[in-house]
Parts: structure tokens; C-alpha cells; sequence
């Protein structure tokens, strides 16, 4: 998973869905989270299908604070396609989006090192975004469908 945060949203989100059903027998409780989850997926699946970006917004806010501090780094090119990145003292060998300081590799997006790397080689940043921040990948995701279920009488 490509984060720089560790949350629990998630287990959080559904904590709160299941409290809602606990005190129902079992059969109507997995009915409730059953009927949840349609609701959500249906929600989810219109929300990115009107979305026309091509990336996420916090993704593409971290690539503009990232090309600003580019700006202060200095680079030189070598053998190999590797580039130099010297920021005041600290020195980061980078290939592409590959950098010494490991930045650019946990998150998924290209750091102002891999930045500077990524433009000197004349290629897009856009690019080099970790699938996840993408909004096509979030529509293949969403995709999947929950099938209407009938109730007992039929
Ligand atoms: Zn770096």
C-alpha cells in the first residue's frame, strides 16, 4: 500500500455500520450490512464516474509543493541516468523516480528529488503517480457490482 499516513478509517467506518445491527439477529444484521454496502458502492461508483481528473487532489497538491521545493534543489546529471540532487548539504543519488531518500517510493508520488530527475530526462510527472492515486484506477475498483437480492417469500 503507497501511504505516508497509517489510519483506521476504515475499521473506524465500519464499527459504526455494524453497531447500527448488533442488537438484531444474525441473519437481519448481515441483511443491514449487506444493504449498507449496496448503498455505498452505488454511491461510490457514480461519485468516480462523474470524476474527470486524471489524479487524485491531495496527490496533485503533494506534486505542486513538491515542484516548488524542486525549485531550491540543484542537479546534476551522470552515467546510467542517474541524477545528483544536492539540497544545501543532503546529496540524494535518484533514477527517475527512484531517490536515495526513499520519499518518492513510500508514498507513490514523485518527490521534489524524483522530480527534478523526472524533468531533466524531459518526461511528464504525471506519469510516475502510483496507480492508486489515480482516478481510472478508482472506476475499475468501484466497478463491481452487488446483485439485488430477493427476500424470503420468493
Ligand atoms: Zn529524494
Amino acid at each position: 500500500m503507497k501511504s505516508n499516513s497509517v489510519e483506521s478509517n476504515i475499521g473506524e467506518s465500519w464499527n459504526g455500520v455494524i453497531v447500527k445491527h448488533i442488537e438484531q439477529r444474525i441473519i437481519y444484521m448481515l441483511e443491514g450490512i449487506r444493504g449498507y454496502m449496496m448503498v455505498q458502492m452505488k454511491k461510490k461508483h457514480r461519485k468516480f464516474q462523474r470524476n474527470r481528473r486524471l489524479i487524485f487532489p491531495l496527490a496533485l497538491t503533494i506534486l505542486v509543493e513538491e515542484d516548488v521545493n524542486a525549485r531550491k534543489c540543484h542537479a546534476r546529471a551522470s552515467t546510467n541516468n542517474m541524477i545528483e540532487v544536492r539540497n544545501g548539504i543532503s546529496s540524494y543519488a535518484v533514477v527517475l523516480c527512484s531517490c536515495s531518500c526513499g520519499a518518492s517510493e513510500l508514498s507513490g508520488i514523485p518527490w521534489c528529488h524524483a522530480q527534478l530527475s523526472i524533468g531533466l530526462m524531459r518526461l511528464t510527472v504525471n506519469y510516475f503517480v502510483h496507480e492508486c492515486y489515480l482516478v481510472s484506477t478508482a472506476r475499475k475498483v468501484n466497478a463491481c457490482e452487488m446483485p439485488c437480492m430477493g427476500g424470503p417469500q420468493t
